[in-house]
């Protein structure tokens, strides 16, 4: 059976096959950006299960105040209807019903305005395009899988923006002065994994801060995404891996220079 390979692999991979190798022996990678990553991530997560909530209640909210309002002022029409007919008793008992109806839409209102409010704010910390949340990593979150490619991974979020969904990386720590390839490659290996489970992916999106790019799904990237793959499935084969490149900037910021045999600094 083919072996799955993970998109944050792909990450690692690209930026240098050795690192990736290190950590399939087990090497943890080590820094204190790593450590301030993973809580600001949690944070992050947060506030999207945050946003994901309120927006759930506030449909719901609407979809009430829609049918609440709309069945009162049947109701009151109604109760004119049978007031006309002189049958006050009556009429009383539909416009009594139809203003309980008024109150219970009213207070779908105000859930309604609070779940804005909240989604709202909660959207001010985590920059996410409008749209519909679809999928939040977290705990107890299965991962997205395909048998065909043999990817596994799991995006911080999936949003549908009209029809077109959208994987979303958010990246903490040092914010680089473009979207670094390493992370276009695991964010290609998302857009694949996200368009075979859900649909139509246009594009994915990489956050680093307040900065946020919009990386289009290419044949090219495509391509280049499962080159990578095969590389990678050769090298599990042959138990060979070397550093492919000679920038000591990239080994300086490694997070597994330390376990490294190949180290340039
Ligand atoms: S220290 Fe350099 S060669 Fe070693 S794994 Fe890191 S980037 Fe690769």
């Amino acid at each position: 059976m083919m072996e799955f390979v993970s998109a944050s692999e792909i990450e690692k991979y690209t930026y240098c096959p050795l690192s990736w190798w290190l950590s399939r022996k087990g090497v943890e990678g080590k820094g204190k950006e790593l450590k301030e990553g993973i809580g600001r991530h949690h944070e992050i997560e947060k506030n999207v299960e945050v946003i994901k909530k309120e927006e759930e209640k506030l449909f719901s909210s609407e979809f009430m105040i829609a049918v609440l309002s709309t069945a009162a002022t049947i109701l009151s029409l109604v109760g004119v209807g049978i007031y006309l007919s002189q049958q006050e008793a009556a009429s009383a008992v539909t416009m009594i019903i139809s203003a309980i109806w008024l109150a219970s839409a009213a207070f779908f209102l105000v859930v309604a305005l609070k779940s804005t409010q909240l989604a709202r704010s909660a959207r001010t910390v985590v920059d996410l395009p409008d749209g519909t949340i679809e999928y939040v990593a977290g705990e107890g979150v299965e991962d997205l899988s395909s048998k065909k490619t043999g990817l596994i991974g799991r995006p911080d979020y999936v949003i549908n923006v009209r029809g077109s969904f959208v994987p979303v990386e958010i990246k903490t720590g040092r914010v680089p002065r473009g979207p670094l390839f390493s992370h276009i490659m695991q964010l290609t290996a998302y857009c694949v994994l996200v368009e075979e489970k859900y649909g139509k992916t246009d594009y994915g999106m990489l956050i680093y801060g307040n900065q946020a790019y919009r990386i289009s799904l290419t044949d090219e990237l495509k391509t280049t995404l499962f080159k990578k793959l095969e590389k990678m499935r050769e090298s599990l084969n042959t138990g060979i891996v070397h550093r492919d490149h000679s920038r000591p900037g990239k080994c300086r910021h490694c997070s597994r220079r330390n376990a490294c045999a190949e180290s340039l600094v």
